[in-house]
């Protein structure tokens, strides 16, 4: 974001937070100044990471107008989102649904920030009409309510996604990405560079100028005329950050491996706070030697018991399948 925004203006619309965002100054770097001497690429709009929320970003601002470039660290994009379930939470009722999620928090033993809740459920209940505005021709279901089915008021919020056409073999998250892909790529006509890992920001006093880009091993300096979205993704394959924010514990990671923390340490380059980074969702799973990710288990209770390598039984089979962890 070229300049400090609220957490609820920035949940209200990337759009928003673009318009409001002041355009950014020539740079005339000089001699010695960590500023680039020029700028190899320019956007209206910079998004480093072409996950859900990358694509969203992308959408949002090409819609209001945006010149906009996705960058992504890897060489296809999806990200966790194209790997998921593809489940989008969406509230039936505000009310309660605001009720839920204070509920989470006081499980995760962690702060609340009411109005950040408010903004998302308000935000979320619009969804569904996003979500079918991707691609023609879909459909949506429910298959379910929110994740942690214990927690009260679990109900008001429903999990929805695409349901898979006839003949095709995509489902879950694979879809949903399909669906942002063809928003993204086919209708919009958005430039995704591939291969390109953002670096770190480029900032001088509070604004943000643009972002250091390595684009097929070369370092690129590329301008933000209105903001650079930071959408790069989880940390859960950075051992370091995994380690620091459970305390040590030793949980495998489940998901996309170009997920490394670096959006979360560019903004703390830029002098961001770090919120809420102990509550994590933490599935049942199993770590098969050779993979890269673990694969979980969403088969619950009561019709069996799971065993360790010793033949001991290790967890409660009728938990819910996602669990939120704090200060371990
Ligand atoms: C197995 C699994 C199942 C899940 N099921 C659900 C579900 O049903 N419902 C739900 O709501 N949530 C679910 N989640 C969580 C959900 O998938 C994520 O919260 C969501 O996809 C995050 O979207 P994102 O765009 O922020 O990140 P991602 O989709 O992970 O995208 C981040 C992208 O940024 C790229 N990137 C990283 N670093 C850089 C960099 N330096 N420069 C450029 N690009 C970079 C990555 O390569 C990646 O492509 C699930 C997660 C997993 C792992």
């Amino acid at each position: 974001m070229s300049k400090l925004i609220s957490k609820r203006s920035f949940l209200k619309g990337f759009a928003a937070a673009a318009a409001g965002a002041a355009a950014a100054p020539l740079v005339h770097a000089k001699p010695g100044d960590p500023l680039p001497q020029k700028w190899d690429r320019e956007a209206d709009v910079v998004i480093l990471g072409y996950g859900g929320a990358g694509a969203s970003a992308a959408i949002t601002a090409k819609d209001a107008g945006a010149d906009v470039v996705i960058f992504e660290k890897c060489p296809q994009g999806g990200g966790n989102t194209a790997v998921s379930s593809g489940g989008m939470m969406i509230p039936n009722n505000r009310e309660r649904a605001i009720e839920y999620l204070r509920k989470t928090y006081d499980f995760a033993n962690s702060e609340k920030y009411d109005e950040l809740l408010t903004a998302f459920v308000d935000e979320a209940m619009k969804s569904k009409d996003f979500l079918l505005s991707l691609a023609p021709d879909q459909k949506v279901y429910i298959y379910g309510h929110a994740g942690f089915q214990s927690i009260p008021e679990s109900d008001a919020i429903d999990k929805w996604r695409f349901r898979t056409p006839k003949g095709q073999k995509t489902r879950g998250g694979d879809m949903l990405f399909n669906n942002y892909r063809y928003a993204v790529e086919t209708v919009r006509k958005i430039p995704v560079v591939y291969n390109a890992r953002g670096l770190e920001l480029i900032t001088r006093n509070d604004e943000v100028l643009g972002a250091w880009i390595e684009i097929d091993g070369k370092k690129e300096a590329v301008k933000a005329k209105k903001a650079v979205v930071l959408a790069t993704g989880g940390y859960e394959f950075d051992d370091k950050m995994l380690s620091n924010h459970t305390m040590g514990q030793k949980f495998h990671r489940l998901g996309h491996p170009g997920n490394t923390g670096d959006g979360v340490r560019m903004a703390q380059a830029a002098g961001a706070d770090l919120w809420h980074m102990n509550a994590l969702s933490c599935p049942l799973g199993l770590v098969v030697p050779g993979l890269k990710t673990a694969l979980q288990i969403n088969m619950l209770a009561p019709s069996h018991i799971y065993v360790d390598q010793d033949g001991k039984r290790f967890v409660n089979e009728k938990m819910d399948n996602h669990t939120c962890i704090y200060g371990v």
